[in-house]
């Protein structure tokens, strides 16, 4: 079953209203990422809609995202709460998207918070033992700075990742088991992403269209079906590069086999 690594359901209900049968067409499972209450509540509803129905699942995603601070400080406290609660009573597959974005002056100014929301949410992670979905804008140096946090962790999945190709095998190799999630990015030029996705090996990719957000060229938002464009791109990068694994069907299976992996525990 192919498999988007990370995307937004109830956002992109908003811009496409009829984006749930198009996923349910597409037989397409999806990690779904809120940071309040009124999306994880449209999400779970999706999620309950498609085990009774036997359709393609939806794992359910909830972190107080990095740059919520400075776009509603006010909501930061309430999302926090909500993330204990989903938490505890067991409704996560995992924790995100968080992490750090320091992409410009304006986010640098919420450094410290996003730190603190940072170390409290992986504290939590740990305790119910769930994967995290991060999210690094210009911020890669941060990462290694909590190693020995992210190693205790179940998985660890980089959504939409910019990193460098030898900072991602840095964070394998020390021991962290991390996943590499590609977007609409790899289309667009962005060199470093690129490099990664041609070379890192299948056992650490994931692909993702991030719906509504990571607008491939000449469209106003990224849908569900975008996933199919980002895998084929990501075969051309690694068939260019001699890189194994660098078919559309090679790439789809590993995908899948790592979606599964992460958000539910299981194989294939
Ligand atoms: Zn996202």
């Amino acid at each position: 079953m192919p498999s988007d690594a990370h995307c937004h359901p109830f956002d992109l209900a908003h811009k496409k209203a009829d984006a749930e049968t198009a996923r349910l067409a597409l037989n397409l499972s999806v990690a779904a990422s809120s940071w309040n209450e009124e999306e994880f509540i449209y999400h779970e509803a999706l999620a309950k809609q498609a085990a009774k129905s036997g359709g393609p699942p939806i794992a359910l995603c909830f972190g107080v995202h990095p740059q919520l601070p400075l776009s509603e400080p006010e909501a930061v406290q309430s999302s926090l709460q909500a993330l204990y609660r989903f938490a505890a009573g067991e409704k996560l597959a995992a924790v995100g998207e968080i992490g750090f974005d320091l992409f410009d002056e304006a986010y640098k100014t919420t450094e410290t918070v996003q730190e603190r929301l940072f170390k409290e949410q992986i504290g939590l992670a740990r305790q119910y033992n769930l994967p995290v979905v991060l999210h690094v804008r210009k911020a890669m140096d941060k990462i290694f700075t909590y190693l020995r946090e992210l190693k205790a962790l179940p998985a660890v999945v980089f959504h939409s990742y910019s990193g460098t190709y030898e900072e991602a095998l840095a964070l394998c190799k020390r021991g962290v088991k991390a996943y590499f999630s590609f977007g609409s990015p790899i289309m667009l030029n962005h060199r470093k992403a690129m490099r990664a996705c041609a070379l890192l090996p299948q056992e650490v990719l994931l692909f993702e269209t991030d719906a509504p957000y990571q607008c491939p060229r000449g469209k106003p938002f990224s849908e569900y079906g975008d996933l199919w464009e980002v895998v084929k791109w990501a075969a051309h990068l690694r068939r260019e590069a001699g890189t194994m694994a660098h078919t559309e069907q090679e790439l789809h299976a590993a995908n899948d086999e790592n979606f599964c992996r992460v958000y539910f525990h299981t194989s294939v």
